[in-house]
């Protein structure tokens, strides 16, 4: 034997025990499978007790503790502590609940482990085979182009780098802003969702070329106002080139006009930007695709799969209508990665030329075993069923005298307050906080909270299919007894 073996002998990552390894497997397996099943009984969630702080800063391991160690860690420290968005009475921000299918696609994925950047194998034909289905079901043509990323911000970033490129009427990937004379200038409400404004920012158009546009009472980008804006910008020697339309806004699930934004950009040659990261999904529900009229328009639309695909993070899409106007945007050479007509490096698409990522991981596998799994129609029933229950939730607070509906349910979100009669705006905001607060700490139901017009709002927003009507009236109760409570007990 050579003497340089023994002094460094080889070894792998792989299980030396595999049979050990498996009867913990499938223990992580039990366990998880027992503790999706049970949810219900748990509370959404809790302060993070001190020892889970302690517990997750410890110094660095350099020697083995071993993955059964880690393991009961984990099932200690993290699995006891969830953010809570795989609860049915989790309704805060925009969070999706996640799938125990989808759990399981995760790991298939992560075994198999491929890299969807390039190369012929079959993983970069499930992500076609998704972005297909994703044209398919939102109305988009089948030449046009697409990627999945980590999020709608991702997916409004790619989406609005396309089109900062084809609109700015020279070569942007060689000269950059640098020398750029006018100034390049964006279009969106004032509901559009701050991930538009990094974006904008990301691109160096910097934040103030993104117009802020007003809305109209039900939170819908006003078209008159959008058009002056442009007028104005292009008399004042700027540039226009997009306009970003909203199909479900982050506060009230607001739907801009959408058919509207497409023919004012259509007219005025600007490139038009759908963020649909929620609301995009409602075309799902043939009941409900009406009101996203328009969106088929887009030149580009981003929207997650994490939110109203119920899917397990991460994963979120941009379609972009004219695939070479994607490629042009990224695709870039390099010696390692000249392709072949044979062998690995073979391939028609390879991802990384539609993107900003090299190396990206399988999400596409949890999206293809999910719509195979349950189908497009039983996906767009829950996605009704969540609208459903935010009427439903919306009727409660208008029957309810101490309660008071603070914007329209167009879609899945609810915002409303506690109020009594004689209580100054400024004890109705404390008062609600505190309900929020009481509500997230006791572990009974988790809103959030928004500001509309200036008043503090208890935000719903049900983007969960474990969700059951009597969840929310369950919140409904709580909140009357809290805001009576913090009232002084009268009522
Ligand atoms: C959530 C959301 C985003 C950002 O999506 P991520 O998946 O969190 O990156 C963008 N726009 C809207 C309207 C959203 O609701």
């Amino acid at each position: 034997m050579n003497p340089r073996d023994e002094k460094f002998p080889e070894e792998s990552l792989d299980p030396t025990d595999w049979e050990e390894t498996r009867a913990l497997s499938h223990r992580m397996l039990d366990d998880m499978l027992d503790y999706l099943r049970t949810l219900r009984e748990r509370p959404v969630w809790q302060p993070l007790p001190d020892a889970v702080r302690e517990a997750l800063s410890r110094p660095l391991p350099l020697e083995p503790e071993g993955a059964t160690q880690a393991y009961e860690e984990f099932a200690r420290w993290i699995l006891p502590h969830p953010m809570g968005n795989i609860h049915p009475r989790f309704w805060a921000w925009v969070i999706g609940s996640g799938t125990v299918s989808g759990m399981l696609a995760e790991m298939l994925a992560a075994g198999l482990n491929p890299n969807l950047g390039g190369a012929e194998h079959a993983a970069n034909h499930v992500e076609a085979q998704v972005l297909a289905w994703c044209k398919a079901m939102l109305g988009y043509p089948a030449q046009a182009g697409g990627i999945l990323v980590s999020g709608a911000s991702m997916a409004n970033l790619v989406g609005l780098a396309v089109a900062r490129g084809e609109r700015a009427g020279f070569d942007l990937r060689r000269l950059g802003l640098q020398q750029q004379p006018r100034s390049l200038t964006l279009y969106a409400s004032v509901e559009a969702h701050s991930s538009i404004r990094k974006a904008v920012e990301l691109l160096g158009l910097g934040g103030d070329s993104l117009r802020r546009i007003p809305v109209d009472e039900e939170f819908r980008i006003d078209p008159a106002a959008l058009e002056r804006a442009i007028a104005k910008d292009r008399a004042a020697g700027h540039q226009p080139v997009c306009v970003i339309g909203t199909a479900g806004t982050t506060n009230t699930g607001a739907i801009d006009d959408l058919s509207r934004l497409a023919a004012i950009s259509a007219r005025e040659g600007l490139w038009f930007h759908v963020d649909g990261a929620f609301g995009a999904l409602a075309a799902l529900s043939p009941d409900l695709r009406p009101l996203l009229e328009g969106m088929e328009g887009a030149d580009s639309l981003a929207f997650d799969m994490h939110k109203w695909m119920y899917l397990p993070y991460e994963v979120g899409c941009v379609l972009v209508r004219d695939a070479e106007a994607q490629r042009r945007t990224f695709a870039v050479e390099a010696d390692y990665l000249t392709r072949h007509r044979r062998g690995l490096a073979a391939g028609t698409t390879w991802y990384s030329d539609y993107g900003p990522e090299l190396s990206r991981g399988f999400r596409a596998l949890k999206v293809w075993f999910a719509i195979k799994e349950h189908g497009i129609r039983k996906l767009g029933r829950l996605i009704r069923q969540n609208v459903e229950q935010a009427r439903h939730l919306a009727r409660l607070v208008d029957a309810s005298p101490e309660l008071e509906r603070l914007a329209p349910v167009p879609l899945n979100v609810v915002c409303f307050r506690f109020r009594q009669p004689g209580q100054d705006a400024r004890t109705v905001d404390d008062i609600n906080r505190e309900i929020l607060l009481r509500l997230q700490e006791s572990g009974a139901a988790a809103p959030s909270s928004t500001t509309l017009n200036n008043r503090y709002a208890l935000r719903v927003a049900i983007t969960n299919h474990r969700t059951r009507r009597e969840d929310l009236e369950f919140l409904v109760e709580q909140t009357l007894r809290l805001g009576r409570e913090l009232s002084g007990g009268n009522g």
